[in-house]
């Protein structure tokens, strides 16, 4: 399937790391357990949070870039979120910046004078406030004991033309926030395109989340809790053909749990040692990396011909492993 004239084609495993209390009520006494579900997937069958994918990922040789998200730090304190950092650290994956903007109006000391209600997206957001929220995330990170910050996503993929501004200013030289599935064709950046390969825009390289046409016409992101393990195999080796510079995989540090988070999710975790597997085996092709030290060489061409799409077959199978999936999450 592999076509001679495919090259090497960059690929980056992005996992947005982050914790949510399950509501905004009565968060300081929820956090400690909110943190060890999480941070750590404490299940009663074992842990399958953050250091088990990690540990998966390195026993394969495979570098993930965690998109950190830190602002909670601003209600909880440096410790949690340098309990964090050690975690990816010590393990030598890469540590970006995210933000979730749901954490503003929670901080104990205000980190931008407009705190009167919740604003959930970064678009939200004056570009000066952007700036700010964005320096603050990037010192939090450093504070708790982050290597340099060169790359960053915003929480939800809700970004805007004045984030990749603000982005510049901070000194942020890439970008992975723009999702054709989620606010990215409403974004303002590259109108028109839904690009789905690397471009430079408002003075930062923006690498977008890799999304695909499935069998019946859905968009769809790459990500193991969206697709089956045939149409992301099928998609990497499109990708090769279609002669595309990056494949972009999203994956969440509690990708691998059950929505209640008390479980592995067998599907999903399948899913992930077959990605690992496949990617040890054909690393010639296939060159995981991070976005340290990576210099944007060849430009693009950004056009819908070059979307990636699986077939109706394929998604066929991962519609019934989902509705199984489903049902079995109901059950347990
Ligand atoms: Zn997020």
């Amino acid at each position: 399937m592999h076509s001679e004239e495919g090259g090497e084609i960059n690929v980056f495993l992005t996992m947005d790391v982050e914790i949510w209390c399950d509501g905004w009520d009565d968060i300081d006494r929820k956090f400690p357990s909110a943190f060890d579900k999480y941070v750590y997937g404490v299940t009663p069958k074992g842990r399958y949070g953050l250091p088990y994918q990690l540990d998966l990922l390195r026993d394969h040789g495979l570098l993930a870039t965690c998109f950190v998200e830190p602002l909670f730090s601003a209600r909880f304190g440096n410790e949690p979120l340098a309990e964090i950092v050690g975690l990816i650290d010590e393990r030598d994956h890469e540590i970006q910046a995210h933000l979730h903007t749901e954490w503003v109006d929670e901080a104990l000391t205000p980190l931008i004078p407009d705190n009167s209600v919740k604003r959930q997206h970064l678009f939200m957001f004056t570009i000066e406030e952007q700036v700010e929220l964005i320096g603050r995330a990037i010192a939090m990170l450093r504070n708790a004991g982050a290597p340099p910050i060169n790359a960053f996503r915003a929480g939800s993929f809700g970004f805007n033309n004045d984030t990749l501004r603000a982005l510049a200013k901070v000194g942020v030289d890439f970008d992975s926030s723009y999702n054709t599935c989620m606010y990215g064709p409403e974004s303002g950046v590259m109108p028109d395109i839904e690009p789905t390969d690397p471009f430079l825009w408002e003075g930062v390289w923006e690498y977008p989340m890799t999304t695909f046409r499935d069998g019946v016409g859905r968009m769809r992101p790459a990500q193991l809790t969206s697709c089956s393990w045939k149409e992301l195999e099928s998609l990497l080796w499109q990708a090769v053909e279609l002669n595309k510079n990056s494949f972009v995989f999203l994956f969440h540090n509690f990708e691998v749990l059950n929505p209640a988070k008390n479980r592995l999710d067998d599907v999903v975790d399948r899913r992930l040692r077959k990605l690992c597997r496949f990617l040890d085996r054909n690393r010639d092709v296939f060159r995981v990396r991070g976005f340290r030290n990576l210099s944007p060489d060849r430009p693009v061409e950004n056009n819908k011909s070059l979307m990636l799409k699986t077939g109706l077959f394929d998604t066929g199978l991962r519609i019934l492993e989902q509705a199984w999936r489903r049902r079995y999450a109901r059950r347990s």
